[in-house]
């Protein structure tokens, strides 16, 4: 028996309490949408978890209880089935479980000849399928959206610099390195600008159509503009699914401007990306499979536990120009379990990494990839509902053309009541009534209500409940407005 200097001191009480664990967090997932969505921390379990740092321990069991009574409760609310807010995904059991046997196994899964790697090779091989890329394109799981855009951005800038920058950075001459992407791109872009170096000047913003989509023709402008005055466009980028409308961007085109101009073509497709698999919106992808590079998370629309998202590139050899691995250390090995290399770390910023891959893998084994195509037609076919609800009503109105899983709209207010105002505290009713929860956005200079639909555990009734309880809140903040114009209620 292992007895390890931090292993079970009595392992058969210890797995007692493991099991307790187990039947607990299901009890609190198959339960969740029994309990509010959200509330507010108690001041006293704010001042409990500020506590010191713990030098000697006080036990698994009172660890656990300490857990059950200051954490556990108090989440922002996202596995609720009504919550939809930003894009944030709800989870799965069989993820969850997936996750606690992968840490079980513990393996180092940057590489090495071992199962994981393997799991994670064909996972990746799955998912191109799904995206209409190549079997053999190159692909990674990381930690989200976030980090799978920026490894797509970092290939580009290295393969479409036109200098080296694995040696020089961008430090050597030449010119300006300049990449477009649509006034609507998530802030991950920002980030990642300054982070490769490039600059937030170097991002051009091109603007979008009334729809959200990028307009092709001041994109053309402005790499025109950018030809002209000496700098160089190295890189293209579509949205599939903005964050604010859901809109989609006009993949073929981008492909084509970008072959024209030699660019390289990434997508951000991080919850929308999934429409491929609808029978319904999958034309709202049409070309995105040209692109060089795209990226799209797996904890939101594909549901699966916090945290992991997918990078694929189509060329291999682009893939790994960012990410190469120096060191005496991991020198080839032609035996042993290092003969099969670290296929991932040199695939991202990471070099040791959790076995994200199995969780995918057993979603799919398990569920079966219809089930996840059955889940996203279902968000899809919510929207029509909650836009159908809200065009039915005359105190609202959307705030735009639903174009996938997300609803913009508004409570009309009353005469002399400013309207962005009332939605505004409209929306932090709606968050603090414990009972749904929807975000906001900016649509047309307005601010308005947002639903997004990633959500596998929302019914029809639950999208009901939403629009009756946004009218009967929004009714009370009316009744209750002063008469004064424009004056908050
Ligand atoms: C959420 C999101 C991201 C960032 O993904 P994370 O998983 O949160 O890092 C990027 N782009 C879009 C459109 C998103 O919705």
């Amino acid at each position: 028996m292992n007895s390890g200097a931090l292993d079970p001191r009595d392992w058969e009480a210890f797995r007692a309490l493991a099991h307790r664990m187990v039947d607990d967090a299901l009890d609190r997932v198959e339960t969740v949408g029994l309990r509010p969505l959200w509330q507010p921390l108690p001041e006293r379990v704010r001042t409990s978890l500020a506590e010191p740092l713990p030098l000697d321990g006080v036990g698994e069991q009172a660890a656990y209880d300490a857990f059950r009574e200051l954490i556990e409760p108090y989440t922002n609310g996202n596995r609720h089935p009504r919550f939809f807010g930003w894009a944030q995904g709800c989870g799965t059991p069989l993820g969850a479980m997936a996750d606690f046997l992968a840490a079980m196994m513990n393996p180092f899964a940057g590489g090495f000849d071992q199962s994981c790697v393997y799991v994670e090779h064909r996972v990746i091989a799955w998912l191109a399928e799904i995206m209409g890329f190549p079997p053999d394109a190159s692909g990674v799981l990381v930690s989200g959206g976030s980090m799978a855009n920026f490894i797509g951005l970092a290939a580009a800038r290295d393969a479409r610099a036109g200098r080296d920058v694995w040696q020089d950075g961008l430090q050597g001459q030449g010119p300006p390195l300049v990449f477009y992407a649509s006034d609507q791109m998530h802030g991950w872009a920002h980030k990642s600008s300054s982070l490769l170096g490039l600059g937030n000047r170097a991002f051009r913003r091109v603007p979008s159509d009334a729809a959200g989509s990028i307009d092709i023709l001041a994109l053309r402008a402005a790499i025109a503009a950018d030809l002209a005055a000496g700098a160089r466009p190295f890189c293209v980028m579509g949205s599939a699914g903005t964050v604010s409308t859901g809109a989609f961007d006009d993949f073929a085109a981008l492909a084509e401007l970008a072959a024209e101009h030699g660019l390289w073509f990434h997508v951000d497709g991080a919850f929308g990306a999934w429409v491929a698999l609808s029978r319904t919106h999958a034309h709202l992808v049409r070309g995105m499979a040209r692109a060089d590079s795209l990226a799209f998370d797996l904890h939101k629309w594909c549901c699966l536990p916090y945290d992991v998202a997918c990078v694929l590139v189509r060329h291999g050899a682009d893939h790994r120009r960012p990410f190469g691995i120096e060191g005496s250390y991991i020198d080839p090995a032609p035996r042993g379990p290092f003969s099969a290399g670290l296929p991932f770390s040199e695939r991202a910023v990471e070099l040791t990494r959790s076995f994200k891959a199995l969780k995918v893998w057993m979603s799919f084994k398990a569920l079966g990839v219809r089930a996840h195509a059955d889940a996203i037609e279902a968000d899809l076919a919510h929207a029509q509902r909650l836009a159908g609800l809200v065009a039915e009503d005359a105190r609202l109105a959307l705030a735009c053309p639903v174009i996938s899983n997300v609803v913009c709209f508004r409570y009309l207010a009353p005469g002399g009541l400013s309207d962005d105002a009332l939605n505004r505290e409209l929306m932090y009713r709606v968050q603090e009534s414990g009972e749904a929860l929807v975000s906001g956005t900016t649509v047309g200079g307005r601010f308005s209500l947002r639903a997004c639909f990633v959500n596998q555990r929302t019914t029809a009734v639950d999208v009901e409940l939403l629009a009756r309880l946004v009218r009967r809140l929004g009714d009370e903040i009316a009744a209750r407005a002063p008469d004064a114009s424009g004056a908050a209620p």
